[in-house]
């Protein structure tokens, strides 16, 4: 049963891909080439054998087609609807090459892992116990892929997650049009399915429990809770967030945009992209990004910001924030300024851009500092950490945002995954 309220504001959201029936997903299989080779298994982070699942489907097993996904990616249900594939796999597809549409692997991955939640197909059981015990630190994708496959090795896991339900940024970041923070928590709950998986929320490690605890009871510890609070610009008044903070209470819970007829996004990345697009779907008239770069120089994925455009989205490119201005007590728009290509502030340029909400979505800080105790080397705040998730402790591996800095939700899968392949070797050969 779901911890989450009924009511929350991310509900009035509809899916923008709404799926394909039966259909329509053999039509699109057959489409597929089956590549040698394929680039669109490349461009995959977790590897998945995009042809060999699609040509399952093609031939009517979609029950086999759900295990090859999830064999490689356990999250594979919430990363078909969250995955930019436009940048990986679907745009890597040879029909790109052709000027042919490329196949919608996402879309297919969709039809087979839906399937297997509906059909309620199980396909992974906990290996023989080994005795040893892993500790899992975040309740993300990174931890629970990380977790589903040291279960399948046979090892104890222990997930901590400070907040009260599971799924990391896949609950409570992810923009509901694609992924709902239920969907996510569903999905977190099927992961641990497999047995074994102790779970501790509302825990801190580092407050709640120390990080010596958490070593002295653990054979080994794999970090993987994700990126801190929104950077912000100083002294935030009513009526200015910090952007992944008020998506989480907008997915988790409600927010109260009555008073908001405009509202500005400052930032030029996915968040504030995601963030623009969420306040026009919750009704907000006027919504504006602030950005000090051009349009062709934003971050944000280029066919997440044209969508925003067909929404109604407006851009101040080459505006830089300079503060905000209130009356009341309260935001009521932003001071800005001009910059120019070198991003220096063009004199007599600045203005009040008028809004009753200012978004803040300029990066997240790195919580790395956080294991510091553990003996981790750090790098600008990230846990630095090579192949298999190893860090300059042998018994501390990490995966995920606080390590790669921030990457999509299918690296950390991948990440996750790999590093409970180090850290099984790590165990059986009685290094750790
Ligand atoms: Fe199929 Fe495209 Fe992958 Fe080739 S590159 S296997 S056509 S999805």
């Amino acid at each position: 049963m779901s911890i989450l309220p009924p009511n929350r504001s991310e509900a009035v959201f509809v899916d923008k891909k709404p799926p394909y029936d039966a259909s329509q997903a053999a039509v699109e299989a057959n489409r597929c080439l089956f590549c040698y080779d394929a680039p669109c298994i490349k461009a995959c982070p977790t590897s998945i054998d995009i042809p060999g699942f699609i040509r399952k489907i093609a031939t009517g097993n979609v029950r086999g087609s759900a295990h090859t996904i999830l064999e490689s990616n356990i999250l594979g249900q919430s990363c078909a609807r969250v995955c930019p594939v436009e940048v990986l796999c679907v745009g890597d597809c040879v029909y790109n090459e052709l000027g042919v549409p490329p196949i919608q692997i996402g879309k297919l991955q969709r039809y087979a892992t839906d399937a297997a939640v509906e059909r309620g197909w199980e396909f992974f059981t906990a290996g023989p116990d080994t005795g040893k015990r892993v500790a899992c630190i975040g309740g993300g994708p990174a931890s629970l892929a990380a977790a589903h496959r040291l279960r399948r090795f046979g090892h104890h896991v222990t997930v901590y997650e400070s907040r009260a339900v599971l799924g990391g940024l896949n609950t409570t970041g992810i923009a509901p049009y694609k992924l709902e923070a239920e969907a996510s928590a569903a999905e977190a709950a099927r992961v641990l399915a497999i047995g074994g998986i102790d779970v501790k929320t509302n825990v801190t490690v580092g407050r709640d429990l120390s990080w010596d605890e958490v070593l002295g009871s653990h054979d080994a510890v794999f970090l993987g809770f994700g990126l801190g609070p929104d950077t912000l610009l100083a002294d935030m008044p009513p009526g200015a967030h910090g952007a992944v903070d008020w998506i989480e209470r907008m997915k988790l819970g409600t927010v109260d945009l009555a008073h908001v007829k405009r509202a500005l996004v400052v930032g030029g990345g996915n968040t504030a992209i995601d963030a623009v697009r969420e306040l026009l779907g919750l009704g907000v008239g006027r919504v504006m990004m602030v950005y000090r770069g051009t349009e062709a120089g934003m971050s944000g994925y280029a066919h997440e910001w044209s969508a925003a455009k067909v929404e109604g989205a407006l851009a101040a490119w080459q505006t830089a924030p300079l503060g905000y201005s209130t009356a009341d007590g309260r935001v009521n728009g932003l001071r800005a300024v001009k910059v120019d290509d070198q991003k220096k502030p063009i004199p007599g340029s600045e203005r009040v851009i008028e809004a009753e909400l200012v978004l803040v979505a300029i990066g997240q800080s790195k919580l790395g500092t956080l294991a510091e105790r553990l003996g981790v080397e750090l790098e600008r705040g990230r846990i630095v950490a090579g192949e298999g998730g190893r860090t300059a402790n042998p018994r501390v591996f990490a995966g995920g945002d606080c390590a790669n800095g921030g990457k999509e939700v299918v690296n950390a899968v991948a990440e996750g995954r790999d590093a409970a392949v180090a850290i099984h070797e790590q165990l059986t050969k009685g290094g750790a």
